[in-house]
């Protein structure tokens, strides 16, 4: 049986799983890289962590049962539409694309570097967040702006979280036996974005050049209309850095009412606090909108599949979300939606809902090891 590492780099942490096949054998997580105080000042100290964990448990990274390193890397650009084996060359376009995804791209590549030094002899894998979505039609990824600065500056939907709605997509049609039906994702954690998938083929999402279009997230705002942007700067005297900060890092949930975490959400709002009523009508609203605007791009549903920290765990969300919705076969039945059950849905609504364990890990192992295979053909 293959044996992959699945290795996913952030800003201050790693995340590794180890997985023979679909088994996981070891998986952990290092967090607090490079702040004070932290025992672990780099990724290269990190990595080191991870290949110590692994060695204690008897699968060190120097194993020769290991068959390829498979990465996380968040933004791929036009460059990237597939997982991708890693070379310098490779390596290269990932580094002309972190413009793109300047606090994400960096840390994916430091990972890289620093697990191909540890094992240069293994196959190591690029497996992009963008890459599922890379099949959007033009109508779906074009900004309407000029195209002349369009072009040269990239500006375009890309997508994020593509591993999430590539995996969950596929098993939602499979849990309703609809392998080639037409699914809405919406994928509810930290960060939060829909998609819209054709029998296996993104054709529309809701996180655009970068992951702040869309839902309303943790800390993001998500759509808001571009001028204000430009109110906050001349009117408002903010600096760009505020700006981001403001809608990236102090946005969405945590601005509307000062708690980010859904559950702290619902606590207050179970307590009738305002503040926390709002926040949650905006989240759904905006929900709702979204679970329309793609029922219309795709015209017919087959299934719409909550995941993520909220999807998974927030029946409260997933009934107020797609409240009222009958009339478009939506309906989700209060008695399985709280038991927690895999389908929702009453058993003759047209449209099944169901919510579907997310598990980037396993997606990227899995793709890794196509991309090797497919190699090793070649
Ligand atoms: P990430 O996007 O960082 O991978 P997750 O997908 O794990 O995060 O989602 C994290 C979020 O899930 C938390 O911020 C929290 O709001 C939400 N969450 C987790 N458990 C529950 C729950 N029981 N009820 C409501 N929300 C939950």
């Amino acid at each position: 049986m293959s044996r992959v590492l699945v290795l996913n780099s952030g800003s201050s942490s790693v995340k590794y799983r180890l997985l023979s096949g679909d088994e996981r054998l070891a998986s952990g997580t290092v967090e607090r890289i490079g702040e004070d105080s932290s025992p672990v000042p780099d990724h290269e100290a990190a990595l080191k962590v991870v290949a110590a964990e692994l060695a204690d448990r008897g699968l060190g990274l120097d194993s020769s049962e290991l068959t390829a390193i498979g990465h996380r890397v968040v933004h791929g650009g036009k460059t990237f539409t597939e997982p991708t084996l890693i070379t310098d060359e490779v390596i290269r376009k990932i580094e002309e694309l972190v413009p793109l995804a300047p606090l994400h791209n960096p840390a994916n590549l430091t990972g890289i570097e620093v697990a191909r030094r540890l094992r240069p002899d293994l196959p190591q894998v690029a497996v992009f967040d963008t890459a599922f979505h890379s099949t959007i039609s033009p109508a779906a990824a074009t900004y309407a702006i000029d195209r002349e600065v369009a072009e040269r500056l990239s500006i375009r939907r890309y997508g994020f979280h593509g591993t999430s709605h590539a995996y969950v997509s596929r098993e939602a049609a499979r849990a309703v036996d609809r392998p080639l039906g037409n699914v809405i994702v919406l994928h509810l954690g930290n960060g939060a974005s829909a998609s819209a998938v054709s029998a296996g083929r993104c054709v529309d999402t809701s996180m655009g050049m970068t992951p702040l279009e869309g839902l309303v997230m943790g800390t993001r705002s998500g759509d808001l209309d571009p001028a204000i942007v430009l109110y906050l700067g001349r009117t408002g005297g903010m600096s760009l850095e505020e700006i981001d900060v403001l809608l990236n890092r102090r946005g969405g949930m945590l601005g509307l009412c000062g708690d980010n975490d859904m559950r702290a959400v619902q606590e207050r709002l179970a307590a009738g606090d305002p503040d926390a009523e709002l926040a949650f009508s905006v989240y759904c609203h905006r929900l709702r909108k979204y679970v329309g605007a793609y029922y219309a791009v795709l015209g017919t549903v087959d299934v719409i599949a909550f995941t993520g920290g909220v999807g998974e765990n927030s029946p409260l969300v997933r009934e107020t979300a797609l409240a009222g919705l009958e009339a478009l076969g939506i309906a989700v039945d209060p008695v399985r939606n709280r038991r927690g059950d895999r389908l929702i849905s009453p058993d003759d609504a047209a449209v099944k809902v169901a919510v579907i364990p997310t598990d980037e890990e396993l997606e990227i192992a899995r793709q890794t090891l196509e991309v090797i295979s497919r190699t090793n053909r070649g």
